[in-house]
């Protein structure tokens, strides 16, 4: 029971500058924390092989739900619930007032409670730094046409973009499924009808003999990728794939220093369902291929999922999120590949008085050339 006596919440000794006791950073495109107050830098060490290999390895779903109270794959952290929109996002350390990321809602510190998660395996570290991920953003901004003016001026904030860490799970399975359906074979026939004019033609015409099929696909898949958060519209989250996967790296507090950290929201188990309407699709498609010809009915699927396994990852974006007009807009980057998604609001005086200008444009030219008296 001692373990739990223990907060584990508090800054890692670690994250402390040596030469100036400021709190060490990651440096995004870096392997390494940095001081910014004395320019102090500090490389993450390397992970051993075994410890990388472990750390993206896959965890048996099923075992894991089972015994679930396994204590080695919890982590406690501080987090504070926003009153706006419900995330759960970590604090970031010595941190004393702050704004929800995905709403832009103060959030009241005071709130703040100790939450039991499944620790995170492994993380993408940020690859664009805050620098970059302004140009980006302002980039978007001066592209937007028919923009409210006092938009840019709110974007223009620095603290607009806030460098978050999301919760996602990957899944891995191998599916088995049988099906029954109908292949559809098209053919040609000519036949003949009359015309308009009362005389007999002939055209050829495709139709489509049809016959009933039944068998079975099989798919593996590797790293299907859930979101497991709340804050973030599913579909935005799928926009930014995809992922470096393949430079994942274990889990280290470290690489968090100097940004939030979202918890999950949607369970492990909850997950899979996400996962299995992936899949599902997946599957539809191969029972497709599978019954052949030129058209394809589906009339039942069913499908066993075996070897279930899954990861808790950690992936960066750089987010903005703005109210206008009581309507909340996001902007997303991923800060790995520098991928963009934004919502945005339009400026109806602008629209309105840039289709009044053309129209006076059109009577001008009208008037002028004689043709409007
Ligand atoms: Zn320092
Ligand atoms: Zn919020």
């Amino acid at each position: 029971m001692d373990e739990y006596t223990e907060p584990k919440h508090r800054v890692n000794q670690q994250l402390s500058c040596s030469n100036c006791g400021a709190i060490l950073k990651f440096a995004p495109g870096t392997h390494a924390i940095a001081c910014t107050y004395c320019g102090t830098h500090n490389q993450i060490e390397q992970k051993s092989e075994e410890i990388v290999s472990e750390a993206i390895q896959e965890i048996d779903f099923h075992s894991f739900l089972k015994h679930n109270k396994d204590r080695g794959l919890k982590i406690e952290v501080k987090t504070v619930k926003c009153p706006g929109c419900g995330a759960v996002s970590s604090l970031k350390p010595n941190v004393t007032s702050d704004e929800c990321a995905f709403c832009g809602t103060s959030l009241v510190l005071d709130s703040a409670s100790i939450s039991t998660l499944i620790k995170p395996k492994a993380l993408l570290p940020f690859g664009l730094d805050h620098k970059r991920a302004i140009e980006v953003f302002n980039g978007w901004m001066s592209s937007l046409w028919f923009a409210p003016n006092n938009l840019t001026r709110i974007a223009r904030q620095n603290e607009a973009l806030k460098g978050m860490y999301i919760p996602y799970w990957t899944y891995d399975s191998s599916t088995y499924s049988t099906y029954s359906g109908e292949r559809g074979d098209n053919y040609t026939e000519t036949e003949s009808y009359t015309d308009s004019d009362g005389n007999s033609q002939t055209r050829t015409v495709v139709k489509t003999r049809w016959f009933y099929v039944s068998g079975n696909v099989q798919n593996n898949f590797d790293d299907v990728l859930v979101v497991a958060s709340n804050s973030l519209p599913r579909e935005y989250a799928q926009n930014l794939e995809p992922w470096d996967l393949e430079k994942l790296v274990p889990y280290d507090e470290k690489f968090l220093s100097g940004f939030q950290t979202e918890a999950y929201q949607i369970e492990l188990e909850k997950g899979f369902d996400y996962a299995q309407e992936i899949m599902e699709k997946e599957v539809r498609d191969s029972v497709r291929r599978d019954i052949g010809g030129d058209q394809q009915r589906i009339h039942s699927v069913h499908t066993d999922y075996d070897d279930i396994t899954f990861k808790h990852i950690l992936l960066p974006i750089w987010i903005s999120s703005y109210k206008y007009n009581d309507k909340i807009y996001r902007f997303l980057i991923n800060a790995r590949t520098g991928e963009v998604q934004g919502e945005r609001p339009y400026s109806w005086i602008k629209i309105t008085l840039a289709v009044l200008a053309v129209v006076a444009a059109i009577f001008a030219y009208l008037y002028f050339s004689g043709n409007l008296k």
